[in-house]
């Protein structure tokens, strides 16, 4: 397997062109090519010359995430499936909005905490991504994009806080501004709640926004949306949330999905407001999207009347906007390709 060349510090750059006689001003040139003009190829650094480009392409990986597929829906969203160099699949979405173009990242293959309406919690866990296979997704969207993208959202595949460390080293290359440039306020982690996780990324003590899939406003009906065993407790979830505030100063997330009949009723409503309230949180609704007609969304009018109960208790709330739905882009469709099966890593 090539070195990936977005996780590849600097120095050992420099370290390798002085070993292949090159001037050390080239890294300066290689890493512009590949964070400023988002370059996947050497064949694409015009100012390089024609031998150290393949020398290049010999020892290192320019994307690790390579588009096998391209869906677009309108001009809302693209989706792509990408290859991995060990054959597993991931997907990942452009979301545009008028001023707000989102990159929506995975960080898994496949998801361990199974949540029954997810499309990629169908599919069990497979592996962590690398770094590199996290950071080359946004680069993929923006280069589609045309220049980097405003947004990154870690909504795609897989449970982000358990690929901590991996997530970790990735945010602060699209972060860095010898990386991708990002700012901390432009990123959002989406966890299904992983106490220990939340406190860890607190204690980096960098602003990233963190949203919390809630799903339910009690154990009981929780246990039923994640019967699996990585489902923690409410009261730890949001004791941890309560610290990731007051160590970032930033307002967390509580992102609900709706869903008829189970956790839509104006009583569910009231309690998710006074979670909402005792630690001072957002809530993003979100209509369900069905994997397969066996979860529906509640009726318009009905989401409408469940964010009116926590807008009158003065909780601030949306209902997240659906993108990208007709090209199974939209929250909770991803997975993997289905008539490949998931490569398992080698057992430790
Ligand atoms: N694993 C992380 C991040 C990826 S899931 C997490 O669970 O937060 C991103 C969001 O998609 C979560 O808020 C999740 O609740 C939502 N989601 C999953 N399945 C969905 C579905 N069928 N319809 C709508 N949203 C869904
Ligand atoms: Fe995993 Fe998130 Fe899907 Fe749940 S909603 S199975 S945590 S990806």
């Amino acid at each position: 397997m090539l070195q990936p060349i977005r996780s590849l510090p600097v120095a050992d750059l420099q370290q390798w062109l002085a070993k292949h006689h090159q001037p050390n001003f080239r890294a300066a040139q290689i890493m512009d090519w590949v964070y400023e003009k988002l370059a996947v190829s050497p064949e694409e650094m015009s100012n390089l010359p024609k031998e150290l480009r393949q020398d290049l392409a010999r020892d290192f990986d320019f994307c690790t995430t390579v588009p096998v597929e391209t869906k677009r829906d309108d001009d809302d969203a693209v989706k792509w499936l990408l290859k991995l160099h060990d054959g597993n699949t991931i997907e990942s979405v452009l979301i545009r909005a008028p001023g707000r173009t989102t990159a929506c990242i995975s960080t898994q293959v496949g998801c361990a905490v199974r949540c029954v309406f997810c499309a990629t919690g169908r599919q069990g866990f497979v592996r962590n991504l690398s770094p590199a296979e996290i950071i080359d997704q946004v680069v993929v969207a923006s280069r589609e994009h045309g220049r980097r993208v405003g947004n990154v959202v870690v909504m795609g595949m897989g449970e982000p806080l358990y690929n901590f460390d991996h997530l970790n080293l990735a945010l602060d290359t699209l972060c860095s501004p010898a990386g991708l440039g990002l700012s901390a306020r432009q990123v959002t982690v989406s966890t299904s709640g992983i106490p220990q996780g939340i406190r860890r990324l607190a204690d980096q003590h960098r602003p990233w926004n963190l949203a919390v899939s809630l799903h339910a406003p009690t154990d009981e009906l929780r246990a039923r949306l994640i019967p699996s065993r990585h489902r923690h407790r409410l009261a730890d979830i949001l004791a941890a949330c309560e610290y990731y505030r007051s160590a970032t100063n930033r307002m967390v997330t509580l992102e609900y999905v709706l869903i008829k009949d189970i956790n839509d009723s104006l009583e569910q409503a009231a309690k998710l407001a006074s979670i909402a309230k005792q630690i001072q949180a957002k809530v993003n609704l979100i209509p369900c999207n069905s994997p397969d007609g066996s979860f529906a969304p509640p009726e318009r009018g009905d989401c409408e009347r469940f964010l009116n109960v926590l807008v009158n208790r003065r909780v601030q709330a949306t209902i997240r906007r659906r993108k990208g739905f007709a090209i199974q882009a939209a929250c909770g469709q991803l997975r993997q390709q289905t008539d490949s099966p998931a490569v398992k890593p080698p057992e430790p």
